[in-house]
């Protein structure tokens, strides 16, 4: 079974972008499987109702809890048959998904999403026992009650809420987005070529990537480094790492710690 991930939103275009580039292809060869939902399906209401006002009073509106169970409870539930729809469907004909789920809530108030979980959840997506749902909330969010019930249920792994930074969206369709595109181009088959992962920033000892140069070799004045046409491997390597080491002392010297530039380069020298 390819890695499946539902995602929930009361704007389903949003996602539209799932159908292009990288994460495009790889749904359409069938190495992952994302399927979008309109919350709203599963309202039973005439107005399709999925928010009230807030409990003690305060701005905004908060989504509704019972909504958002039968929603995450549908996703699990596969048409029998093709072609049939899942979202406020009866059981009646269905299958449902063995997999345990993994509810990814994104958040301002969840831990910022790294590197290292997106290999993490990639990983876990490949060795094909869960599936994932993403829940896009909006407005003042999702009812505190919507993880607290998830947390207990024993279908469901894990509750994973995660944030993108530190800014407020509208909603959480782009950070779902962000998700999934940081999780996908890391599974197995995705990129052409899987050694360019390896290279980047935030990867291997977790510093920022060196400056790239194309042709033409020179413009606007402006010529390429000398080193990366010197055909000198060693030389253009040592220069990468130590290009990579400077931006990351400079930008983001928050990723140094607790190897220092000084103790980099020994290492390196060592090597
Ligand atoms: N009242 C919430 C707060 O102050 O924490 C913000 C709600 S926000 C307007 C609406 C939705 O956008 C959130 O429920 C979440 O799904 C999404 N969202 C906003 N900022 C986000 C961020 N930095 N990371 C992930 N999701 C975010």
């Amino acid at each position: 079974l390819a890695p499946r991930i539902d995602v929930v939103s009361i704007f389903p275009g949003y996602l539209d972008a799932l159908d292009l580039s990288l994460v495009g292809k790889a749904r359409e060869s069938g190495l992952v499987d994302i399927a979008v939902h309109d919350l709203r399906d599963v309202t039973t209401d005439r107005h399709r109702t999925v928010d009230d006002s807030p409990f003690g009073g305060g701005a905004g509106m908060v989504m509704r809890p019972d909504v958002w169970w039968s929603a995450i409870e549908a996703t699990g539930r596969r048409p029998a048959r093709a072609g049939a729809t899942v979202a406020g469907a009866s059981t009646e004909g269905v299958d449902a998904d063995p997999r345990e789920v993994v509810l990814l809530v994104p958040t301002p108030s969840g831990a910022r999403l790294t590197q290292p979980d997106a290999h993490a959840l990639a990983r876990e997506a490949s060795a094909g026992d869960v599936r994932y749902v993403l829940a896009c909330g909006r407005y003042e969010g999702i009812d505190a009650r919507v993880t607290e019930r998830a947390a207990g249920d024993p279908t469901i792994r894990r509750v994973q809420e995660f944030s993108i930074g530190d800014y407020v969206l509208n909603g959480g369709e782009v950070a779902a987005l962000v998700l999934l595109e940081a999780v996908v181009r890391l599974l197995p088959g995705v990129l052409g070529n899987p050694e360019s992962i390896a290279e980047e920033s935030f990867e291997g000892d977790g510093i920022l990537e060196y400056p790239v140069y194309t042709r033409p070799a020179l413009w606007e004045g402006l010529a390429v480094p000398e080193v990366l046409t010197s055909g000198n491997h060693g030389a253009v390597e040592r220069w990468r790492r130590e290009r990579a080491l400077e931006r990351t002392a400079r930008r983001r010297p928050d990723l140094l710690p607790p190897l220092t530039v000084t103790e980099l380069s020994r290492r390196d020298l060592a090597a």
